[in-house]
C-alpha cells in the first residue's frame, strides 16, 4: 500500500467466505490483504461468514476458518453470520421492493432457458427480458394461486456502471449487458449479492478488496447501494492465484488448505509472505512479521494476470524464515516441543531446519541418547584421548581437531567424517564446532567409546 492509498478516515474492511469448505491459499491472500489493509489504516477489520444457503454452509467449516485465520495470525475485530442477520436482508428487501427495484418473477427454469435458447439462436445477448414487469396484479394473484411463488429480481438502471478500482484502475461495466439479478429464491433464501450489500452499508465497509471474479457482481452492487442510499465503498478485485499447472484452486476440493500447510509444519510467515506478495511486483521473499507485511501489501502493485504460486516456494521461504529466526522468537515453540539448551542451541541449529519440528531432532543429537557409529574404534579411541579439559567453548573443536590432525596425520574429510559420526551417528548436520560444547565432555566420551549416550 503506497500512502497515496491510504484513505483518511479510518478503513474498515471485511474478509467475507462462505463457510462451505477448508480455506486455502488464494482464500487466505483476500483475507490477508483486507486484514493488512485495515492494520496499515489504523482501522478494522471484520470476518464476516456468508452462510444463508443452509444445505451448503456448515458451522463447523466457519469455526475452522477462524482457527486457521488465527494461525495465519489474523484476529478479527468483529465476527458476523449472515444467518444471524436475516431481519435486516427482509427489512432492506421491502425497501427494494418499496422503491420498484425489487420485482417478483415466475419463470420457472426451464422457461428461462427456453427463452435463452431462442435468443441465442437470434443472436441476440441471452438477458432476462423483463416479461415479469409486464403481470398485472391480477395475473400474479392467478398464478400465485396455482401455488407458484414468486422469484425476486433487482431492477438494473441501463447504464454504465464505472469504478476507480484500486487494483485494475479505471474499470467499467456496462449494466445494460445484464440480466436483471436473482436476489431473493422461491422458497424466501437471498443468494449472495443482497445481504453482502445489505451488510457491507450496515458495518460501514469503507473498502471492498477481493477477487476478480467479482468484478461483474461489482456494477450490480454499487446500483444496490445507490438503490438504498447508502454510501459505495472503494474497490479492489486482486488476480486470482492459480495452482504450477494453471488450475484454479476450490474450497471445495481441498487444495492447499491452510489447514494442510499448516499441519506439514510450515511456519504461518511463510505461508503469508506468498499468500501476499506472489502475482504482485514485490520479490516473494520471507517477511517476517505482518507489520512489516502489511508494509509490502501494495494494492497498486497487484498484477493483473493470475499469480501462479508454486507449492515449493513455501519450503524456501519456511526455510529462510527459520534460518534466520531470533531466539526470542524461537523460544516458546521450543519450550513446546520440550527442548532445552537455550540461546546457543537455537543459533546452532536453525540454520539447518527445514521445518521448525527438526530442532527435535537435534535437540536429541546434542543430548542422547545417540548410537554412534564408529568404523575404526582405534582412531576414536586416540581422538578421545585428545579431548580438551573442560570448560568447553567455541574454540574447543578447532584445538580438538588440530590435535586429532597432528597426532594421526589424517586431514579433511578422513578427519571430520569419523569425528562426526561417532558424536552425531549422522553423516551431515550443524557445525560441530557449535554442537560440541553442548553434547559436552562426558557424552563425547562415551560415543567415541561406542556407548549409546
Ligand atoms: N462470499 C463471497 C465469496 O466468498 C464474498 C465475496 C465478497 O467479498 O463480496 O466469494
Amino acid at each position: 500500500m503506497t500512502s497515496a492509498e491510504l484513505p483518511a478516515v479510518p478503513p474498515v474492511l471485511r474478509f467475507a467466505p462462505s463457510p462451505t469448505g477448508l480455506i486455502h491459499i488464494g482464500n487466505a491472500r483476500t483475507a490477508l490483504l483486507n486484514a493488512l489493509f485495515a492494520r496499515r489504516g489504523g482501522g478494522r477489520f471484520v470476518l464476516r461468514f456468508d452462510d444463508t444457503d443452509p444445505e451448503r454452509s456448515r458451522r463447523e467449516f466457519a469455526d475452522a476458518t477462524e482457527e486457521d485465520l488465527a494461525w495465519l495470525g489474523i484476529e478479527p475485530d468483529l465476527v458476523v453470520r449472515q444467518s444471524e442477520r436475516l431481519p435486516l436482508y427482509a427489512e432492506t428487501a421491502e425497501r427494494l421492493k418499496a422503491g420498484g427495484r425489487l420485482y417478483p418473477c415466475y419463470e420457472t427454469a426451464e422457461e428461462l432457458e427456453r427463452r435463452r435458447r431462442v435468443q441465442l439462436a437470434r443472436g441476440l445477448p441471452p438477458i432476462y427480458d423483463r416479461a415479469a414487469l409486464a403481470l398485472t396484479d391480477d395475473d400474479r394473484r392467478k398464478i400465485e394461486a396455482e401455488g407458484r411463488r414468486p422469484h425476486w429480481r433487482f431492477k438494473l438502471e441501463a447504464r454504465e456502471m464505472t469504478w476507480r478500482d484500486l487494483v485494475r484502475g479505471d474499470s467499467r461495466v456496462d449494466a445494460s449487458s445484464l440480466s436483471d439479478p436473482v436476489l431473493i429464491r422461491e422458497d424466501g433464501s437471498y443468494l449472495y449479492t443482497l445481504p453482502s450489500v445489505a451488510d457491507d452499508a450496515a458495518l460501514g465497509i469503507t473498502h471492498v478488496i477481493r477477487g476478480e471474479d467479482h468484478v461483474t457482481n461489482t456494477a450490480v452492487q454499487i446500483q444496490l447501494f445507490e438503490a438504498l442510499g447508502a454510501p459505495v465503498p472503494a474497490f479492489a478485485h486482486h488476480n486470482l492465484l492459480t495452482a504450477a499447472s494453471g488450475e484454479g484452486l476450490s474450497k471445495r476440493t481441498g487444495s492447499l488448505s491452510l489447514r494442510s500447510l499448516r499441519e506439514s509444519g510450515l511456519e504461518p510467515m511463510a505461508v503469508a509472505s506468498l499468500a501476499v506478495l506472489v502475482g504482485s511486483a514485490e520479490a516473494v521473499r520471507p517477511v517476517e512479521t505482518m507489520d512489516e507485511l502489511a508494509g509490502l501489501a501494495d494494492l497498486g502493485a497487484i498484477s493483473r494476470a493470475p499469480a501462479k504460486f508454486d507449492e515449493g516456494e513455501l519450503d524456501r521461504l519456511n526455510a529462510g524464515l527459520l534460518h534466520a529466526m531470533p531466539f526470542a522468537s524461537a523460544a516458546p515453540g521450543l519450550a513446546a516441543l520440550g527442548i532445552g539448551g537455550g540461546e546457543e542451541f537455537w543459533l546452532a541449529v536453525r540454520g539447518n531446519l527445514a521445518r521448525f519440528a527438526d530442532a527435535a531432532l537435534w535437540w536429541r543429537v546434542v543430548s542422547g541418547p545417540v548410537a554412534p557409529a564408529i568404523e575404526d574404534a582405534a582412531f576414536a579411541r586416540q581422538s578421545a584421548d585428545l579431548l580438551p579439559p573442560a570448560p568447553w567453548g567455541d574454540e574447543t573443536w578447532k584445538a580438538w581437531t588440530a590435535a586429532v590432525k597432528d597426532a594421526t596425520g589424517r586431514k579433511g574429510k578422513a578427519l571430520f567424517l569419523p569425528l562426526r559420526l561417532a558424536l552425531t551417528g549422522l553423516d551431515h548436520g550443524p557445525d560441530l564446532a557449535s554442537l560440541l560444547p553442548l553434547i559436552g565432555p562426558d557424552r563425547s566420551r562415551a560415543r567415541l567409546a561406542g556407548e549409546t549416550a
